[in-house]
């Protein structure tokens, strides 16, 4: 994809302030989701509450998924609570956050969809 503003944003996706983060095709892109929520809570400044409250509940329900732990169902929360982080952030930081997961969930579903690590070395 070209790197433009009119074509990033007619396929759901921003420039950013200036930051690419590349990875190779071997990255698990839940962890990675997983790690784009936990920056959120960490670097929330707690003033509104989808963000304070939100990026904490996010990690919990990745974790949740990971562990496969009614993945289905906690897909959903997961999509419920990115819509009202978006929805309902004061600013860009906890609107924005919810991106990355909804991006690595629309596109890469399989890593969503693992078995828990303790099963697969079964
Ligand atoms: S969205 Fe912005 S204002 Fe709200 S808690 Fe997060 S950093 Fe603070």
């Amino acid at each position: 994809m070209p790197m433009d503003y009119e074509i990033f944003a007619a396929n759901g996706a921003m420039v950013g302030h200036g930051g690419l983060v590349v990875f190779d095709d071997t990255v698990d892109m839940a962890r990675q989701a997983r790690f784009a929520m936990e920056f959120c809570s960490i670097e929330s400044c707690g003033k509104c509450t989808p963000c304070r409250i939100g990026a904490v509940r996010g990690v919990e329900v990745i974790d949740k998924i990971i562990a496969g732990i009614e993945r289905d169902k906690n897909l959903i929360v997961l999509d419920d609570l990115c819509q009202t982080m978006t929805d309902g952030s004061l600013c860009a930081m906890g609107g924005l956050t919810p991106m990355p997961e909804q991006s690595a969930v629309k596109h890469f579903p399989e890593d969503f969809d693992r078995p828990p690590v303790a099963k697969a070395a079964e």
